[in-house]
């Protein structure tokens, strides 16, 4: 399956390069230059850690990116005109994202414009959306997503975090876990149960809490296996939040909490990141005297079989995107592009290793570290990748089930 631009597109392409290109700021450039990138991809997270980075220059590449930005209503390019979007359609959409990916330039806004904003333009009132939807907007307020617990994750169902009604106010009690990015956010959205004696779908309800640092919310650390935190525990105990900041009806909020994982994405970002990777792999497995090349003759064989799995990556992008711009909602194709992405993610990383031999063990930051250590990170660092947002095995159920039309186990 190949992807060409009728004219519109090939238009729309070159201004969003054009744009990239003029407005990208120079700290932003020179981390897509290195080779020893930090982020890559669709990077979510970026963007949170430079607004309240010590660095001024990280501070100030994320105000200015997310200056130009919103300029053209390109922080939430799928969001309504009307609500400071840009109404894009789900090619330019895909055309969009592609280009910001080729370029490694972060996306603005995380999960306040990914995940909570248009989950607020279905179920949120006028008020609400009125309060929220701007501030995630102008960069102003960055979210943090609270459903998992430590005994609820794929069976998101049973989360126990209580919400008691008092008055004007909920006052919670309860913990989350792998919040991502939540020391970095100022506000958090969760999943609460209100009804514990409901049916445990019928009785959770949706609440936005507008401040992170509200007294009795303690955010701690949970360090990966590459020394980075990008994930936490986030722990509540007596929190008040106004009943104003229920979403939707109270126990409905399994409902508005699944609107939230409709809005299925493309996945074009990694596609991109592993085809640059690739290129790299094969341009130093060629040219770097510390390549197996020569002396391990399955190498070339593995490596190909990236190349196979990085078109294949595309495809699912595309059909994804084709299908919302035909109506549809993808469903378990969503699973399939979601699970062959992140494991093909790991298999690149992985070959990029044994490309290397021992040398792979060499971690970024020591200078005889082959692509400065940019496999072994970021294998280690892609590992949670087939975990997050859905498992490979509950991704596996869900094609077995709603795509082949197996009985669930
Ligand atoms: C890097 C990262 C970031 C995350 N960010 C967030 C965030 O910001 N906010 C948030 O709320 N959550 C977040 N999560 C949580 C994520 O959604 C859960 O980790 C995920 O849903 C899995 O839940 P669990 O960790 O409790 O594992 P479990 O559900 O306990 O699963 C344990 C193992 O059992 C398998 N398993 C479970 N059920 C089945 C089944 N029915 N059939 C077959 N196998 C099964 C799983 O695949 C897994 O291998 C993040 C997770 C990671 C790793």
């Amino acid at each position: 399956m190949d992807w060409n631009d009728n004219a519109e597109q090939a238009a729309f392409r070159q201004q969003v390069a054009d744009f990239i290109r003029e407005r990208l700021p120079a700290e932003y450039r020179r981390r897509a230059e290195a080779t020893d990138d930090e982020g890559g991809g669709e990077g979510l997270f970026a963007w949170y850690a430079d607004r309240v980075s010590e660095r001024q220059v990280d501070r100030d590449a994320a105000k200015q990116w997310a200056d130009a930005l919103a300029e053209r209503g390109w922080i939430a390019p799928h969001w309504p005109k009307e609500y400071g979007g840009a109404s894009l359609t789900t090619m330019e959409q895909f055309i969009f994202g592609e280009e910001m990916a080729k370029a490694k330039a972060p996306m603005v806004g995380g999960s306040g414009v990914m995940l909570l904003g248009p989950t607020v333009l279905v179920h949120g009132s006028e008020a609400q959306k009125a309060k929220y939807l701007g501030r995630i907007l102008s960069g102003e307020v960055a979210w943090a997503q609270g459903y998992s617990e430590p005994g609820a994750g794929s069976d998101l169902g049973s989360l126990q975090t209580r919400a008691v009604r008092d008055g004007d106010e909920y006052v919670i009690n309860g913990q989350k876990i792998w919040t991502s990015a939540a020391h970095l956010s100022d506000a958090l959205f969760a999943l609460v149960r209100t009804d514990p004696d409901a049916p445990k779908h019928r009785g959770i309800s949706f609440l936005m809490i507008d401040d992170i640092h509200t007294p009795g919310i303690s955010v701690r650390p949970l360090i990966d296996a590459s020394w980075g935190h990008t994930v936490n525990e986030t722990f509540f105990q007596d929190v008040r939040v106004p009943v104003a900041n229920l979403l939707g009806e109270e126990n409905r909020g399994w409902y508005v909490g699944m609107t939230l994982l409709d809005f299925e994405r493309s996945g074009i970002g990694g596609a991109v990141e592993q085809r640059r990777a690739l290129a790299e792999l094969v341009d130093t497995a060629c040219t770097d005297e510390r390549s197996l090349l020569d002396r391990n003759r399955f190498l070339r064989g593995r490596i190909a079989d990236r190349a196979l799995d990085i078109e294949v990556s595309y495809a699912f992008s595309m059909r994804i995107a084709s299908m919302q711009a035909a109506g549809l909602v993808p469903n378990y194709e969503a699973s399939m592009g979601k699970m062959f992405g992140s494991e093909a993610g790991q298999e690149l990383h992985r070959v990029g290793m044994r490309t290397f031999g021992l040398h792979a063990t060499l971690w970024p930051g020591d200078e005889r570290a082959p692509l400065a250590g940019k496999h072994t990170r970021g294998y280690v660092r892609s590992i949670p990748s087939t975990i997050a947002g859905g498992s490979s095995e509950v991704q596996r159920n869900i094609i077995a089930t709603r795509g082949l039309g197996l009985p669930r186990g």
